[in-house]
């Protein structure tokens, strides 16, 4: 056969034609990988010496999925449907080929590397490694037979859970459900495969009986798909709101499984082709490429990060304890620093207590946390311990003379080189660093709370960051499995100021005569978690009032508090802590505060005010409007510079939406001229705060936009 391609290294062995894929970085379904495989396998088989052919990759990956962004560029439905069909040929090739074709999996084997390894008539797989179906993930569906293999192979109760929701199981339970053949040590992989090979040589295996198409044993009877099928759609709708995928995925799988597997197929390849158009999956795989890419600055670009062994943890707090997980969970030796032993035993257990939920659900064992904790983590209450760390973590009480205070110290104790993060939620970076001799080794590590399980990671460069704290921040951010958003210092930096102008808006409807409970409803619907006032409560109105008061003194008149606002914050309702804030807790459910509906309603009585009824859409465009302006004014002050990372901020740390694609994306939906003109009437009915960035101004004349302008 022929043995010389780019991405296939071919080796044959008595009778069996070992294909190793190698497309580097992850053997990605490209269109001249897939070219090169179909060749390599049509001479394969057209070789009387080669009896058996093993599919393998090459180092970590078996095969990744499709090419996503070649996907990304298709815009009409039409031109998709024939390539889908034109794939199912090749993997049809496979699993009706004259040959028995083995899927020796070395790595993780997602999206159509399952396909693909379902199409082959024996899959053995190295231990620990992942299978799956993720696409719903960026809005697809599995478009390679996925929704109509899996069924045959696991069952339709399994493939509707794991097609619907994408998440991925281990090889050890795929072997259970029925995927996987085999789970060896990733050392005998290549030799238990080999002795399939040898298993279909003497005819104790047939490939012709093990065509997964053939499989009818895992299928249910009509009554019983119904009702899978009936409950699998009640499951994606308590989750999948605005949400195309699952539902398609769920249908393909209802249409399909039938006895004619061609037409199966092409029922997905419609589907699939439906999703691959959808505005959803164009935002969700822009999501997706853009968190691969967040971080990459060309600032920082060549710049090789500092290795960070040893972290130093000061303050075991709500935050610290959360990113001491975090630490311990990626391998760090930490040392925590905290006040006193009390404030440490305090933090070891609030420590142990981020770990409750996975030992909880198996992940882990209590002696896993024990060692964790005995192996990785030191304690000390002085400062001077901290000369062997490489970077430090601060997360101490809100104060920048104590915060200042510690730092100063630290640099007397620390290499020159050791990165200094602070976990302010708000005081400026530059301020801060000016107590160093060296500011520049000076940063932001905005975590979110609770931190061991927020994506979002921001991070914050002082005036006088260097471009070396900077790439070693990222490299860090990354190693710990969060996504670094690298953004200037400002009042609230970008996140926090983003989330005041959107929310915030919420209390001037109310001190309008808006129902704060219909808000509440239009913010749901949308697809938020929570509405404002919940989230208000759950953060505290307390500190809502602080930050918004810190705008208001440095950004100006745009930023004046609602006047209701202030007598709300008298009422010392402060939310959750306080048993109530928009919301009075102390009942079974929560109800609205009575208290706080008493101060609205004589508010309202005094000015004169009637009760108002907007509807859904005009609430969302007014606080979609502010958010948007307030984010043009971010860019204008130099705070961020890529409207990709500002949606992706939102998106990990706020939980907006991801298949709307973030606020900025969803401007350039709306149209920057529509944005620009709804914000000049809404500044002509409710004044200043809505002035038009001068940013957004030249947008709407010039037809730029926030994805393809900047
Ligand atoms: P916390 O009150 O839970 O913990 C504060 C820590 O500071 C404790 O370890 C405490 O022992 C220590 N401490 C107390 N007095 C001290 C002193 N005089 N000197 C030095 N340390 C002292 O607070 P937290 O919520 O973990 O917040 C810590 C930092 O993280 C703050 O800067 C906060 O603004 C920021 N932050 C908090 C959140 C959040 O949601 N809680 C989110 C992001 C950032």
């Amino acid at each position: 056969m022929k043995t010389d391609y780019q991405t296939i290294q071919v080796e044959i062995n008595q009778g069996v034609a070992i294909l190793r894929l190698n497309n580097p970085p992850v053997n990605q379904l490209s269109k001249p990988f897939v070219e090169e495989m179909k060749d390599a396998l049509i001479s394969a088989y057209g070789d009387n010496e080669i009896q058996v052919v093993i599919l393998t990759g090459t180092e970590k990956n078996f095969i990744a999925g499709a090419d996503i962004t070649e996907i990304q560029q298709v815009k009409e439905r039409g031109s998709i449907l024939p390539l889908v069909m034109e794939n199912n040929k090749f993997l049809n090739s496979i699993e009706q080929g004259p040959k028995p074709v083995i899927a020796a999996i070395n790595g993780n084997c997602l999206g159509g590397g399952l396909e693909i390894a379902m199409a082959c008539h024996y899959r053995i797989a190295a231990k620990g490694i992942q299978v799956g179906q993720p696409e719903v993930q960026i809005g697809l569906i599995p478009g390679a037979g996925g929704t109509q293999r899996l069924p045959r192979l696991v069952g339709l109760p399994d493939a509707l859970k794991m097609i619907a929701t994408g998440q991925a199981i281990s090889a050890e339970e795929g072997l259970k459900k029925g995927c996987i053949d085999e789970v060896v040590p990733l050392e005998s992989l290549l030799s238990k495969a080999f002795e399939a090979a040898q298993r279909f040589l003497s005819g104790t295996l047939n490939h012709r009986d093990r065509m997964t198409r053939s499989r009818k044993d895992q299928l249910p009877n009509f009554v019983m798909k119904k009702m899978i099928i009936s409950y699998a759609r009640e499951e994606a709708a308590k989750k999948g709101k605005g949400y195309i995928a699952p539902f398609k995925a769920i249908e393909a799988m209802e249409r399909g499984l039938s006895n004619d597997f061609e037409a199966d197929l092409r029922i997905e390849a419609e589907l699939f082709s439906d999703c691959a158009v959808s505005e959803v999956a164009k935002n969700l795989i822009g999501i997706f490429l853009n968190t691969r890419a967040a971080g990459k600055l060309p600032r920082i670009k060549g710049i090789e990060p500092q290795k960070i062994r040893t972290v130093g943890m000061l303050g075991g707090g709500t935050m610290g304890s959360g990113i001491v997980n975090l630490l311990l969970n990626h391998g760090f030796k930490t040392i925590l620093w905290d006040i006193n032993e009390e404030a440490i035993q305090k933090g070891i257990s609030a420590i142990r207590k981020t770990f409750a939920y996975p030992i909880k659900i198996g992940k882990m064992t209590q002696e896993d946390l024990d060692r964790k904790i005995q192996d990785h983590l030191t304690t000390t209450t002085s400062l001077d311990d901290m000369k062997g760390a490489d970077l430090i973590i601060e997360a101490v009480l809100e104060d920048m003379n104590i915060k200042q205070g510690i730092w100063k110290k630290l640099q007397e104790v620390c290499r020159s080189e050791v990165t200094f993060a602070t976990n302010t939620s708000a005081l400026p970076i530059t301020e801060m660093a000016s107590v160093l001799k060296d500011p520049g080794r000076m940063i932001g590590l905005h975590f979110f709370n609770p931190a061991e399980r927020m994506q979002l990671l921001e991070i914050i460069c002082g005036k006088k960051t260097s471009d070396q704290t900077l790439a070693t921040s990222v490299a860090f951010g990354r190693a710990i499995r969060k996504v670094p958003i690298v953004v200037n210092d400002g009042p609230g930096f970008y996140v926090s100021r983003q989330l005041g102008a959107f929310m915030g808006e919420s209390t001037f409807m109310v001190g309008e005569g808006e129902d704060p409970a219909l808000i509440e409803e239009a913010v749901v619907d949308f697809g938020m978690p929570m509405g404002p006032a919940t989230l208000g409560d759950l953060t505290g109105l307390d500190i809502n009032y602080h930050v918004v008061k810190n705008f208001e003194k440095s950004l100006g008149e745009r930023w004046q508090m609602s006047p209701i606002y202030k007598l709300i914050y008298q009422t010392g309702c402060y939310g959750r802590k306080t048993g109530a804030g928009w919301y009075d807790y102390s009942g079974e459910k929560p109800i609205p505060n009575p208290k706080l509906q008493e101060v609205i309603h004589q508010y309202l009585k005094e000015k004169g005010i009637k009760p108002k009824k907007s509807s859904q859409k005009e609430i969302i465009e007014r606080m979609l409007a502010r958010a948007i302006n307030e984010a043009a004014y971010m860019i204008q002050d130099q705070i961020c510079d890529r409207p990709q990372d500002m949606d992706l901020a939102i998106i990990y740390g706020l939980g907006f939406p991801p298949y709307r694609g973030g606020i900025l994306r969803y401007a350039d939906t709306w149209g920057i001229r529509n944005v620009y003109e709804h914000l000049l009437k809404l500044e002509q009915e409710h004044g200043v705060r809505f002035k038009p960035a001068p940013l957004l101004k030249e947008m709407a004349e010039s037809g730029r936009t926030f994805y393809l302008g900047f």
